[in-house]
């Protein structure tokens, strides 16, 4: 996950991948940086997150 400048971004700060569509992967795959420190609700905090911009 990064900005638009970032070549190494695959999804944007919503979780959209960037060239497809209405495709979004939203899980610790996107974490640029992976916390030294439980992962799982950071996971829920990013779906949590991410799911409240989806809705109108
Ligand atoms: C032994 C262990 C203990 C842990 N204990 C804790 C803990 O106590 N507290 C904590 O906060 N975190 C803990 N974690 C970390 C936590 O489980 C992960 O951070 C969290 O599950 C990551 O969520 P995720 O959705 O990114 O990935 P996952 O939970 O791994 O989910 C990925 C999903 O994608 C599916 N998938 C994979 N490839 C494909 C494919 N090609 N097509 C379709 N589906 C696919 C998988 O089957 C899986 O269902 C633990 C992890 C492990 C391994």
């Amino acid at each position: 996950m990064g900005r638009a400048d970032d070549p190494m971004a695959v999804v944007d700060n919503q979780g959209r991948v960037r060239g497809i569509q209405g495709l979004r992967v939203v899980d610790a795959s996107i974490f640029p940086v992976v916390p030294c420190a439980n992962t799982n609700f950071p996971v829920l905090m990013s779906a949590e997150k991410i799911a409240a911009t989806m809705v109108p």
